[in-house]
């Protein structure tokens, strides 16, 4: 595929990319980060997604955020800002899609457990869990395992990285070691997700009432676009004029950042995806913008995450996540057949890897199966 003329000069190119691990003949019809993007929509990990949760578990209510919705949503923002700004978006969204693979069930809870449980056996990170999902544990070609994405997509997904581990992945791992930076796009869709989860966490936790909006009015992004929404459609109903808060802040959020964005561009003025690399961060809020989100997120940290109910339910994730662990660490022969293989080379990375793959209700499932008597 030739460049793409429409992209600005520091955009990243298929034509250019610093390829794959595996060599592969090019697509007549598709550009390699497409291929990306399509490799993610058709794996297993991705449709996983559906039945995995960040904050509210899978049987909470169908409303809700799922890690399937959260990724889409990331890759709709990704792609608007990336439009405007001339960047790759079809980088951008095989890396909003791919960006939370290695999730574990039960969010972050369910991370915290795992990495606990794995303490001794190199830690879990669900970071380095979706690179290695598709580098590693996707099984869909005669010829290589993983995915064989390009290595602008890999290094998107890997967000950050010890520098220990950094050490032991070659290419992607190198800009932690250098001090470096990724491509914009990966940049872009790190902030995306922050725009997505913070604004998706505010409207799933006023639904599910764990947060009232006499609480939200406290936070001033919040408070301004609420303000306004009430003063436009006073008759409104409380969910539209939520949902009318809701998109001013997004949009407020998504205009600061490409405005800031291009502001720091034009600064630093790279004229490749080289330059960009050597640069400081350039995708960024501007300073009123980033000190109001993290309000926002800390608003969202103590009153939403740390809520007696989602703490009830992290407390049964956890223990759920512990009990599989330790079962399987006892004996090996519990887990499936192809995981006993693996388990065989490195247990605890095995049953790492399966337990990580679970959705919400899979692990509930499959935990019932270990520790009841009666037939399930
Ligand atoms: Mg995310």
């Amino acid at each position: 595929m030739p460049l793409d003329a429409h992209l600005a000069p520091y955009a990243a190119q298929g034509a250019t990319s610093r390829g794959r691990h595996h060599a592969e003949e090019g697509s007549t019809t598709r550009g390699e980060f497409q291929r990306d993007r399509d490799r993610v929509i058709h794996c297993n990990a991705f449709r996983r997604l559906e039945y995995k949760t960040q904050v509210f578990v899978n049987h909470e209510g169908d409303l809700f955020r799922t890690r399937l919705t959260h990724s889409i949503e990331v890759a709709q923002l990704a792609r608007s800002i990336a439009r405007h700004l001339r960047l790759n978006e079809d980088l951008v969204e095989a890396i909003s899609l791919a960006h939370d693979l290695g999730h574990t069930p039960f969010g972050h809870a369910g991370q915290d457990a795992l990495n606990e449980c794995m303490r001794e056996y190199g830690g879990f990170e669900h970071n380095l869990q979706s690179l290695r999902v598709v580098d590693v544990l996707e099984e869909r070609y005669g010829a290589f395992d993983g995915l064989n994405l390009t290595f602008e997509t890999r290094e998107g997904i890997l967000k950050h990285c010890a520098e220990d581990i950094a050490l032991t992945l070659g290419d992607v791992g190198e800009r932690f070691l250098d001090h470096t930076q990724p491509s914009l796009e990966a940049q872009l869709a790190n902030l995306a997700d922050e725009i997505a989860y913070n604004n998706h966490d505010v409207d799933d936790g006023l639904r599910s009432g764990l947060i009232t909006l006499d609480q939200l009015n406290e936070v001033p992004l919040f408070r301004r676009y609420s303000d306004e929404a009430q003063r436009l459609y006073p008759a409104a109903s409380e969910r539209r004029r939520i949902n009318e808060t809701v998109r001013r802040m997004i949009n407020a959020l998504v205009l600061d950042l490409i405005a800031q964005s291009q502001a720091n561009i034009a600064q630093a003025a790279p004229a490749s995806i080289a330059d960009v690399r050597r640069a400081p961060p350039l995708i960024a809020y501007s300073e009123t913008a980033r000190v109001e989100s993290l309000v926002l997120k800390r608003f969202l940290r103590d009153h939403l995450y740390q809520h007696y109910q989602v703490q009830r339910m992290s407390a049964k994730g956890r223990r759920i996540i512990r009990e599989l662990f330790e079962s399987f660490m006892e004996d090996a022969r519990l887990l499936p057949p192809q995981y006993q293989a693996k388990a065989a080379a490195d247990r605890a990375r095995a049953v790492a890897d399966y337990i990580s793959g679970m959705t919400d209700r899979y692990a509930m499932r499959e935990h019932r199966r270990l520790f009841t008597v009666e037939d399930i």
